[in-house]
Order: C-alpha cells, then structure tokens, then sequence
C-alpha cells in the first residue's frame, strides 16, 4: 500500500516516512498542499494520504475538499495531522472531508491503526468495484460466448444510430444465422451445439476491428454492428466473416469435426438521417431472409432506404 504525506515541516515529514518505511509501506512525501493536490490527481495517485493540516498555501482542509469535490476517481482515504486538538478543529477537518485524523506528535501505533482502518475500507470499496463490474458484465454479456447480449447490442446499435445521425457518418448492421444448426443438436447433442456457438462467436469476433459491436441476438442469431461501415464495406465484412466461419470445421473437446456455415443479412444507416433501430434490423433480417432461401452460405444486402418501401 502507498501512503502520500503530505507536511511542510521537515522533522515531522522525516519521522513520518521512517516510520511508515519501517512498517512496510511504500512512501511519496511532499511539502505542501499544492504539491499534494498534483500527485492526486495523477492516475496512479496513493489512495491512502495523510495530509497536515496548516501547510503554506493550500492546507490539509481544502485539499480534502477538492478531494470529495470530484466524483470519477476512486476513494482517496484521508487522515489528517493535526496539532491542534481542539474539538472544533477536529470537527472542521472532519467535514471537510477527512475520514480520520490524529493528532501530533503522533504515537506510532495509533497512526498504524489508523491506517489499518483506512486500508479496512479501501479494500472493502475495490472489493465492492468489482463485484459491480463482475454484475455489469454479466448484465450485459452472453454466457455462453462472452460476447454481448441481445439487450447490450441494441443498446450499442441505438447509440452508434443516433451518433451516425449527429456526426453524419454511416454504420453497417449484419444479421447472421448459422445454417442448419438444428442438425449439429440432433445429431451431436446439445453440449455440442454449444460448443459450436461458442466457436463460431469467436470466429466472428477475430474478423471485427476493437469498436465493431457483436451481440448474440437470440439462439444462433448474432447482431453485428459496424461504425463507420458504408453499405459496401459491411457487405466486404459480411463475406470475411462468413470465410473465417466456413474456413475450417469446428474442432469439439471430444475431437469431433463439425462443419459450420453461416447466413448474412447486411444493411447500412444512412450518412446523418434520423433512423429507428427496428427500421435498420428489419431490412438486415429481409436480407438474412434471402440469404437463407438462396441457398445459405451467403451474404444479401439491402438498402434501409428498401424498408420505407416495403
Ligand atoms: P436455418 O439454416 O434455417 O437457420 O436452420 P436452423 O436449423 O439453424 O434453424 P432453426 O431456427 O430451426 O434452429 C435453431 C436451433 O438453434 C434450434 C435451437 O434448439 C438451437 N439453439 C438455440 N439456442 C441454443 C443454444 O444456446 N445452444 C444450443 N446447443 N442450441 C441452441
Ligand atoms: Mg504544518
Ligand atoms: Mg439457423
Ligand atoms: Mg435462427
């Protein structure tokens, strides 16, 4: 754990890095309040700082005060050095900001349970963190293939829709369907099947650029949304998913050899017009439609503009 300290007087800022040093913690010291402010803001900040309170210019007080003033960095844990022990300091401190604070000289055991406590709550805040992104990942991606989910790609679509209206760009949309797969379940089982979902997601995914979206849309159904793809470019896309697919059999973890291929729906938003999610997935879903009834293995495309027609 790094500790910041924050102290204008060399003595005390000596002692208080010998005896944090001692204990096993990893030390940054500064002189004064504005120095203090700097290092905070840096992104690999200390979260655990003990900041004196008088210091030229900018004291303890209104760092913390900047400090609860920001609310996208994760908790700082402040402990304020204090001379005065009077009840009425200790309270300003406290509302400015402070979680704690000890008074000088300071004894080192109590300034090592102090620290334990504050360690006690920052360990509990990144343990809270993460269980909240473990359960955004999981309301927002497939199981199964770790790719996003149906309610996550549409999110994605409607975005990059009303940003292709906003910035006048265009954006590709794919429907694809795995052909047949009903036959890889009837005759391998359904673990199979997912075997198979799981390598086909990760064949598609290894054709897309990093900010290209690919959802699973619903059983053997994916949504694959294409920034900045005009109708031309997301059918080129639509085929190199469709060759990375049907490369190569899929390989099971019981060796078996099950070869895959896919159908694609492909339509493009058109360059800064105001267009619904339904009336971009209707016309990719036509389009998936043909493809099937041409025969499967395959990409259609159709205009959006098609959809108002029809
Ligand atoms: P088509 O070429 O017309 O698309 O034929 P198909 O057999 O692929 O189409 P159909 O819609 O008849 O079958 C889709 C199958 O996908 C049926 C369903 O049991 C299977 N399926 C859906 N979700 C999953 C899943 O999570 N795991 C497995 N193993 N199968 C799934
Ligand atoms: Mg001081
Ligand atoms: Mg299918
Ligand atoms: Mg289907």
């Amino acid at each position: 754990m790094k500790i910041l300290i924050a102290e204008d007087e060399p003595t005390q800022r000596a002692l208080l890095r010998a005896t944090l040093i001692k204990r096993g913690y990893e030390v940054e010291a500064v002189s004064d309040g504005e120095s203090a402010w700097k290092v905070l803001q840096r992104s690999d900040a200390p979260q655990l700082v003990l900041l004196d309170w008088m210091m030229p210019g900018t004291s303890g007080p209104e760092v913390c005060r900047r400090l609860r003033q920001r609310s996208d960095a994760p908790y700082v844990y402040v402990i304020l050095l204090t001379a005065m022990d009077n009840l009425d300091d200790m309270i300003e401190g406290m509302q400015s900001g402070a979680d704690d604070y000890i008074s000088k000289p300071f004894d080192a055991r109590a300034l090592e349970a102090r620290l334990r406590a504050g360690i006690r709550i920052l360990t509990l805040q990144s343990e809270l963190l993460n269980a909240q992104k473990m359960l955004e990942f999981r309301a927002s991606h497939d199981p199964l293939t770790g790719i996003w989910n149906r309610r996550a790609v549409l999110d994605r679509l409607c975005e990059e829709l009303a940003r292709v209206e906003r910035e006048a760009t265009s954006s590709g949309v794919i429907m694809a369907d795995i052909d047949y797969f009903k036959q890889v379940n009837d005759r391998y089982g359904h673990l199979a099947g997912d075997e198979v979902l799981q390598a086909v997601a990760q064949r598609m995914k290894a054709t897309l650029r990093p900010y290209d979206f690919l959802g699973r849309y619903g059983g053997e159904e994916f949504l694959i949304v294409l920034p900045g793809c005009d109708g031309k470019k997301a059918y080129e896309a639509a085929q190199r998913i469709r060759n990375a697919v049907c490369a190569a059999p899929v390989r099971l973890s019981s060796s078996v050899t099950i070869p895959v291929t896919l159908s694609l729906g492909v339509t493009a938003c058109p360059c800064g017009k105001k267009v619904e999610a339904v009336s971009i997935i209707e016309p990719a879903d036509r389009a998936l439609y043909l493809a099937k009834n041409g025969g499967r293995n395959r990409v259609e495309w159709l205009p959006e503009a098609a959809s108002a027609e029809a």
